[in-house]
């Protein structure tokens, strides 16, 4: 089965499995585009390798082809198949329900925009949104709208220059002269040159400014739901991959704090009383119940080692 598969609508996507046998590992995956492209899988788990490097062991079958959301639809099918039955077995490490309308993240979905589903391709993924607001302001701007209509419906639309409004075009200008008179004599920004030694920032510095740049992305980046909807995703792996690490820090966090004082006036229920209803049943549970320390004489020592541990559970 290979070769001579026409390219069309039909067969322009198709499901694949790698069995990595000296592991007996599988992976299962889809994949828009033909068998015969450079294609491997897309696994972050799994070791990646090309065409040409395929590992001793490894092999590939197709399970199907077809449309690219019928590919995405079986794909997922599969995939929920599998977590059910032999997920050990499998380097795919998530089957993104939920996201995205069901069809995952990344290539998995109809409206893929092109390798934002790893995060490693952030870069092309503004280029294209770049050129999208490119092509919507032009379709405003032919629709008859002006600069100022166009930038008031849509702040993200772009226009080229020359059918920005002059309003626009000054302020752009004085801009660039001011930026121009303010001009620095130099930019090496080595801590060697006489000029940037002086105006080089303090690492304290460089740390706030890559904190607040970083805070001004995110906020933006919320958004954005694809991006979003990514960031989401990728935590949510992480935390899934992490869990330990995670109850490690929350640990931390909370033994630096201390816990929240929650005693008198700040206490969330300060003030407020019970209804009778619910006071009758705290009553009717209470009745009956052994008191915890029931027969329970406890040695100072022990007493103090009490504490232990019960930060764990409370965490678990
Ligand atoms: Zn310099």
């Amino acid at each position: 089965m290979c070769g001579t598969i026409t390219h069309n609508k039909m067969t322009e996507a198709f499901v694949y499995l790698w069995y990595d046998a000296p592991n007996k590992m599988y992976y299962l995956g889809k994949h828009k585009g033909s068998p015969e492209d450079s294609y491997t899988h897309s696994s972050t788990i799994w070791e990646a390798f090309t065409k040409d490097n395929i590992p001793e062991g490894v092999t590939r079958r197709i399970l199907a082809y077809g449309t690219d959301e019928e590919m995405c639809i079986l794909e997922y099918e599969l995939l929920i198949n599998r977590k059910k039955r032999c997920w050990d077995r499998y380097y795919n490490d998530n089957v993104c329900d939920g996201v995205y309308g069901g069809f995952g993240l990344g290539e998995n979905n109809p409206t893929w925009k092109g390798g934002i589903s790893l995060g490693n391709n952030r870069k092309k993924y503004e280029k294209d949104k770049y050129a999208e607001d490119k092509e919507l302001g032009m379709k405003l701007y032919n629709e008859g709208y002006s600069y100022d209509e166009i930038k008031l419906m849509h702040p993200k639309a772009r226009l080229p220059y020359h059918l920005i409004s002059q309003e626009e075009k000054d302020r752009r200008n004085a801009m660039g002269r001011e930026r121009y008179e303010n001009k620095r004599e130099c930019y090496c920004r080595k801590s060697s040159c006489e000029y940037c030694s002086e105006l080089l920032l303090t690492p304290e510095e460089i740390k706030r400014r890559k904190a607040e740049s970083s805070k001004i992305r995110n906020e933006k980046d919320k958004l954005d739901p694809i991006k979003d909807a990514h960031k989401k995703e990728v935590s949510r792996i992480w935390e899934e991959k992490n869990k330990e690490k995670r109850r490690q820090q929350q640990r931390d966090r909370y033994v630096k704090k201390g816990p929240t004082d929650i005693s008198g006036k700040k206490n969330p229920f300060y003030g407020k009383k019970h209804t009778p209803e619910t006071r009758k049943k705290i009553s009717e549970k209470a009745m009956g119940r052994t008191p915890w320390n029931k027969g329970k004489g406890m040695s100072r020592k022990k007493l103090e080692r009490q504490g232990e541990g019960t930060l764990d559970a409370f965490l678990k």
